[in-house]
């Protein structure tokens, strides 16, 4: 059987990815994840990659940001032997939660987590699809954050380099993403 390097896989991963220029809005070079979830292979394929970036880290938890964090998340959590938890939009999870609020491009947003989904000992994997200016994923990380757990990864699938939205994150987080888009 061929094996391919991490490298191959994230080359073909790559190539998997479709741009569609002027998506939502004019301008924007939207990456779509979704033919990267269409194949068995590309699907499996990327779960190896992310598998094997974090089978060491004695991750508990994985929190999938809504709604693309929600397809790779639970597929990681259940490789990784962990649970799965969703940060969501406000007015979404029934119980008591924490939010925190986030600037987008016109206006604020809301994200919140449920106040029981984690506890002190959990080492957390927040996972989301795309890192573009940031703001979603820093939100996601404060809320976390504020939880008090042991231990915080952070892993995109894509990052837009140019937007530079990693440096919003403190030096010693590990911020992972597998394939990387300048624009
Ligand atoms: P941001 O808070 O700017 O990092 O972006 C948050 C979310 O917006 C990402 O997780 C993506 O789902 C989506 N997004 C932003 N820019 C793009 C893009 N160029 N292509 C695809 N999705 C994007």
């Amino acid at each position: 059987m061929e094996t391919k390097t991490r490298e191959q896989k994230i080359e073909e991963l790559k190539r998997t990815v479709r741009n569609i220029p002027d998506f939502p809005i004019k301008g924007i070079q939207f990456k779509d994840v979704t033919p990267l979830f269409k194949t068995k292979e590309s699907l499996s394929m990327l779960t190896d990659v992310l598998y094997e970036e974090y089978k060491d880290k004695g991750i508990t938890k994985i929190v999938g940001i809504e709604s693309r964090g929600f397809i790779m998340g639970p597929i990681m959590a259940l490789k990784l032997e962990a649970g799965f938890v969703p940060i969501r939009k406000p007015g979404k999870l029934p119980a008591e939660v924490y939010e925190e609020e986030y600037q987008k491009e016109y206006g604020i947003d809301k994200i919140q987590i449920h106040k029981d989904a984690l506890s002190p000992e959990d080492i957390v994997l927040i996972h989301d699809d795309l890192l573009a200016t940031g703001g979603t994923m820093e939100a996601a990380y404060k809320l976390v954050k504020k939880m008090g757990v042991k231990k915080i990864y952070v892993n995109f699938i894509i990052e837009l380099d140019d937007l530079k939205g990693r440096s919003l994150f403190p030096e010693d987080i590990e911020v992972t993403s597998l394939i990387n888009f300048s624009i």
